[in-house]
């Protein structure tokens, strides 16, 4: 909370609802009167201190942005696919390695030590990579975009800015993203230049820990749950249904959720990976796959290096291993540099 400020007016009389400011040196800070405690208070000083006094200083409080406010989608769409996805890794992580993992191997054993640190190695590979991906800035605010038009440039309306080739306008992030690909709803953040390596390797390591879970729990829950009936995979794609159907008890909707939730994150990511790595591929981002670009297509090996970086090798390790992309994000090498030249 910003400090206190008691403010006096010409009048000389204190207003007690609009002399209290919260003060914020913040540029980002949020206008208070926007909230709904500032619009309450915004009524209150309209109808009780204007009556009395004639006081008609409009209430602008405002109060300083919380250091997390940055790293949480504003839409609420974007807002619950985050909340879900950081709720089920947990719930996963704490199922897999407190249920299933000690009834297939006795505590600190050397096969329990080995999973539980492939799991984590996983699951905080997960974690760091999210990270990186929301916190990383897409932008090119810190480059400076030019004030005349360059070739290959377009204007962006929203931003009153010059964008590079490649950048779009996200309507949702209200910037423009450096050779954008697509506004990720998970991470409430668009991918582009700078956080696609953290998206890959998120969606790499996402599909492995879906792999793992599955074949890791497979044993367990056809125990639980029985073979793999129709009854079973109704129960498993519909168990709030079958819950209430009487067909499963609490402990086999829980099971059947998990298992359902982990098949389904499986084929989703699979699909994902398939699709991403497809466009790497071919150098190309969504938005010029629908158009059918290859104007950056510099051969697999290069346009992996575009995405990866330099040490492409070492990005899967850890998202801080420092691996410089080529470029700032506003000028591409193109396949036929003569041709495109003055595009
Ligand atoms: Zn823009
Ligand atoms: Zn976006």
């Amino acid at each position: 909370m910003g400090s206190m400020i008691l403010q006096k007016y010409t009048r000389g009389k204190k207003c007690f609802i609009a002399s209290w400011s919260l003060a914020s040196s913040s540029p980002t800070a949020t206008p208070y009167s926007q909230s709904f405690l500032g619009r309450t208070l915004e009524r209150l000083h309209r109808f009780f201190h204007f009556r009395a006094s004639g006081c008609q200083k409009t209430l602008i409080m405002e109060r300083k942005s919380r250091w997390f406010e940055g790293l949480i989608p504003r839409k609420p769409s974007d807002y619950a696919a985050f909340v879900f996805m950081i709720v089920m890794l947990w719930v996963i992580a704490i199922f897999e390695l407190f249920v299933v993992l000690p009834l297939y191997h006795a505590p600190f054993s050397t096969w329990y030590c080995i999973h539980v640190f492939c799991g984590l190695f996983l699951w905080l590979n997960v974690f760091a990579n999210f990270f990186m991906l929301i916190t990383t800035d897409t932008t090119g605010k810190n480059l400076g975009m030019p004030s005349v038009l360059k070739p290959g440039w377009s204007y962006c309306p929203y931003c009153q800015l010059n964008a590079p080739p490649r950048a779009h306008h996200c309507q949702v992030c209200n910037e423009c993203v450096l050779k954008r690909d697509h506004h990720c709803i998970f991470a409430g953040k668009c991918v582009g230049f700078r956080n696609y390596r953290y998206y890959m390797i998120l969606a790499l390591y996402l599909w492995l820990g879906a792999v793992y879970a599955n074949v890791f729990h497979h044993e367990y829950v056809t125990e639980e749950i029985g073979s793999f009936g129709f009854w079973t995979l109704l129960t498993l794609f519909t168990p709030i249904l079958m819950w209430f159907l009487g067909y499963t008890t609490v402990y086999g909707f829980f099971i059947s959720f998990m298992t359902g939730l982990s098949i389904f994150a499986l084929i989703l990511f699979s699909g994902l990976l398939f699709f991403q790595v497809g466009i790497i591929v071919r150098g190309q981002t969504s938005h010029e796959r629908k158009k059918k670009k290859r104007e950056y297509d510099l051969g697999w090996k290069q346009n992996f290096q575009e995405v990866f970086g330099d040490k492409w090798y070492l990005a899967w390790i850890w998202p801080t291993m420092s691996s410089p992309l080529p470029g700032d994000g506003t000028n591409y090498k193109k396949s036929y540099p003569q041709e495109g030249k003055d595009l």
